[in-house]
This record gives structure tokens, C-alpha cells and sequence, in this order.
């Protein structure tokens, strides 16, 4: 059997086995597709089926969350923690609060947070969880109780040194400040390093709100010195406009590019002389609002209802929103409007229809993995002060993002040349990430 055949049927074998829960089948396609030259290099990899053992998650909880609205009726929703594997230390993973959210869409995010967590070299394993619960028009109050009675059956599986949840669509920093008094609260003990995402007054880390959105586009800014070019007077559309799509907004502008257009579930903005994100900010942070909001406030703006956002000519595109919101159709806009590279700031937000034309199209692209890797790595760092008891400065806090950002993207760039792919960004993220994955799990035995 060659190494493909193997590949093909252990890939029919995990769409048997986890029925309908097709982005977790195609999260695990895309990393098959691309792995076959690490397994011909090491044979000890298949011999010890790593593959089959990665595939299959170490353990999955699932739970009910009973709460009650502000009007005393009660609600159940459905709490799910995918703990995928700790071969490279405690799960980490964040947790999504949103009505899409079944145990397919939180097996999706565990497989790929594994391979981008070992991709920032830190120790920490990889994890997902959420709910479907949907914050959206809840009040505060509600918000807490839910979190509340999320974390009365969470707290039993998580720990500093077991799993580690932070923040994801839906959960911020409001949420892990209620998650986390109701974990202090239960456990009687205050365990910093529980948690990921945490306010400053209580031992967060500077740069974890902006590491996901800043470290996309540092990603994105080593992707075009490769090429000889940067970020200065590049039109930019970036969609989405929740906590990745502000701070990648920000970095954006004060690298020299112009982001153009951003957008939510209702329609996107269009504004050239360049997004205000200071408005957004205020927007999406303290009103909560709606982006047709954002017009009444700079009138020369457009709002256009119900259409994708990637219409909208740019150079450079980061989608920032969530899964498969660029599809073949979306892929043939951003190509005709003179797009060149896409880099994923969100969670496979590029379908594989799309990734094949830009990669037909010679559109440079780089994968959520790789691209989006800032924000668990700035969570790591925010482990590593709370180990220590320690609080950097916004500046090291940053330059270390930075550094981190360089160094993946250095070697998924350097793998893709050694195994003869160069510029394929896709090849070298998956093939490094499971690299390391396998060193580790190899040296553990079979377990
Ligand atoms: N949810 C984020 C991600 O997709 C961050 C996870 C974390 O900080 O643990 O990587």
C-alpha cells in the first residue's frame, strides 16, 4: 500500500466514524492532503500510527447548560470540550459561543488548533470547546448566568496544567471574566493560569485582545518582504469585525495600508478613504452594535446589506469572520479585483474550491494555522507571566509577538523548500506543525 492509499483510507475511515460533522472532515482533509512527503521521509510515523492517533480526539465532554433569561424562563443549551492531545503539553483552545456550534465545528477547531499550537514551538497541546449558546441581544446578566452555569461543569476538566480554554467567536473578555470568579468560586483557589484571555486587573497579558488580528497581518508583512514589497500604500479589504478584524484593521493602518471595507453577518462597509477604527471600536467593543451603525457617523461611507464584502477590489485580503466564508464565487471576485495574497486571519475561513483557484490564480495564501497562530501564542505568553507572577509591557508584549510571527512563518516557508514545494504555505504549516506533533507523541509511546 503506498503512503496515498493509506492516507485515503484512513480519511474514509474518520468520515465513517464522525457522520456529519463536515468541517471537522475537511480540516482533516486539507492536513492529509498535505502530509504524505513527511510520512515517505518517516516511515516510524505510519509504524506507530500517529496519523490514525491524532485523527481521533484523546477525550470529548459533553454537557447540558441550564440557565434562565431575564424574564426567569429557563433555556438549555449544549456545552461541549474537545480535548484533542497534549502530546506538547496541556490542551489550549478556546471556547466559541455561537448558534452554529455542534461537536463537528468544535472537532474542527480542536484538529486545528493542535498543529498551530505546535507550529509557535510553546508547550501547549490543543483543545476547543463552546456552546451553542447565542450572546446576541442577551443582557450582561444573562451573559453571567450562562457563563456561570457553563463553568459548574467545566471547572472539573480544566486546570493550569490539563486544559486551558481562553476566548473564540462569542467569548471575550467580559465572558472569561465571569467564567473565571466562577471557577475561583467553586474551587476555592486562585488559579491564574486556568484561563487565557483574562482582563488586566486580574492577571491578563498586554497584546492578548490584539495578538490574533496583529499577528495576522505580522504574518502577512513577513509574506511580502519575501516578495521584496510591504504593506505601504496597499489596499487591503479584511472582513469581519469582531476582535481579530479590529486589531488587524489597526496594525494594517499603521503599517502603511489602507483597509477599505470590513463587514458582519448583516453586510459590509465600504469606506476609502480607510475604515475608522477608533468607530469600529466603539461599535463593536462598547455598543455592540450592528455595521450599518457605522454610516451615521462618517456619511460619505457605504453600507451595502447582504453582500459578501469580498465584491470589494484590494490587493490583499484577510478574511476575519469564520469557516467557508470564501467560496468559489467569492474566490473569483477577490481574483478579478486584482487581489494577490489572502492571509486567514480567522479559523478556515478559505473553502478548498477557493484555495485551489488562488493557488491556480497565483494568489500568494497563507492558512489560519500559521497566519492566525498570534492569538494562542500571546496566551502562552500570558501562562508564562502568570507562572512566573510577572507582567510585561505592552512593548516587549509585542515585540515578542512579533518575534514568534517571524519564526512560523520563517519555517513554514523553509519546509515548504525542503520538500520542494516553495511558496506553498498550506504544505509547510501542515507538514511542520504535524512534524512536531509526531516527535512528541513517538517519544511518549503508545498512548
Ligand atoms: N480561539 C483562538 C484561536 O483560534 C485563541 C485560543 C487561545 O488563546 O487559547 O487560536
Amino acid at each position: 500500500m503506498t503512503v496515498r492509499d493509506k492516507l485515503t483510507a484512513i480519511f474514509a475511515d474518520v468520515t465513517r466514524r464522525n457522520p456529519g460533522e463536515d468541517e471537522f472532515h475537511q480540516a482533516v482533509r486539507e492536513v492529509l492532503d498535505s502530509v504524505a512527503p513527511a510520512l515517505q521521509k518517516h516511515p516510524e510515523y505510519a509504524d506507530a500510527k500517529i496519523i490514525e492517533r491524532i485523527c481521533e480526539p484523546e477525550r470529548q465532554i459533553i454537557f447540558r447548560v441550564p440557565w434562565e433569561d431575564d424574564r426567569g424562563e429557563v433555556h438549555i443549551n449544549r456545552g461541549f470540550r474537545v480535548e484533542f492531545n497534549s502530546a506538547l503539553g496541556p490542551y489550549k483552545g478556546g471556547l466559541r459561543f455561537h448558534p452554529s456550534v455542534y461537536l463537528g465545528i468544535v472537532k474542527f477547531l480542536g484538529f486545528e488548533q493542535l498543529f498551530k499550537n505546535a507550529l509557535t514551538g510553546m508547550p501547549i497541546g490543543g483543545g476547543k470547546g463552546g456552546s451553542d449558546f447565542d450572546p446576541k441581544g442577551r443582557s450582561d446578566r444573562e451573559v453571567m448566568r450562562f457563563c456561570q452555569s457553563f463553568m459548574t461543569e467545566l471547572y472539573r476538566h480544566i486546570g493550569e496544567y490539563t486544559d486551558v480554554p481562553a476566548g473564540d467567536i462569542g467569548v471575550g473578555g467580559r465572558e472569561i471574566g465571569y467564567l473565571f470568579g466562577q471557577y475561583k468560586r467553586i474551587t476555592n483557589r486562585y488559579e491564574s493560569g486556568v484561563l487565557t484571555g483574562k482582563g488586566l486587573s486580574y492577571g491578563g497579558a498586554q497584546v492578548r485582545r490584539e495578538a490574533t488580528g496583529y499577528g495576522a497581518v505580522f504574518f502577512a508583512e513577513e509574506m511580502l518582504h519575501a516578495a521584496g514589497d510591504s504593506f505601504d500604500g496597499k489596499r487591503v479589504v479584511v472582513s469581519g469585525s469582531g476582535n481579530v478584524a479590529i486589531y488587524a484593521i489597526e496594525k494594517i493602518h499603521q503599517l502603511g495600508g489602507t483597509v477599505v471595507a470590513c463587514s458582519d453577518s448583516s453586510g459590509y462597509i465600504l469606506d476609502d478613504q480607510g475604515i475608522d477604527v477608533a468607530l469600529l471600536k466603539d461599535l463593536k467593543e462598547v455598543r455592540r452594535a450592528r455595521i450599518d451603525a457605522y454610516v451615521q457617523a462618517r456619511p460619505h461611507a457605504r453600507f451595502n446589506a447582504g453582500r459578501p464584502v469580498w465584491e470589494v477590489p484590494c490587493q490583499v485580503a484577510l478574511p476575519c469572520a469564520t469557516q467557508n466564508e470564501i467560496g468559489a464565487t467569492d474566490a473569483a471576485a477577490l481574483i478579478k479585483g486584482g487581489c494577490v495574497m489572502v492571509v486567514e486571519g480567522a479559523n478556515m475561513p478559505t473553502s478548498p474550491e477557493a484555495i485551489r483557484a488562488f493557488a491556480a490564480a497565483g494568489v500568494r495564501f497563507a492558512p489560519g494555522k500559521a497566519a492566525n497562530a498570534g492569538g494562542v501564542a500571546a496566551s502562552a505568553l500570558e501562562m508564562q507571566q502568570n507562572a512566573s507572577r510577572d507582567s510585561w509591557t505592552f512593548t516587549h508584549s509585542e515585540q515578542r509577538l512579533r518575534e514568534i510571527m517571524r519564526d512560523i512563518h520563517d519555517r513554514c516557508h523553509a519546509t515548504a523548500e525542503e520538500y520542494g514545494m516553495p511558496g506553498d504555505y498550506v504544505a509547510g504549516a501542515n507538514i511542520d506543525g504535524f512534524r512536531r506533533v509526531a516527535e512528541a507523541m513517538l517519544a511518549h509511546g503508545l498512548i
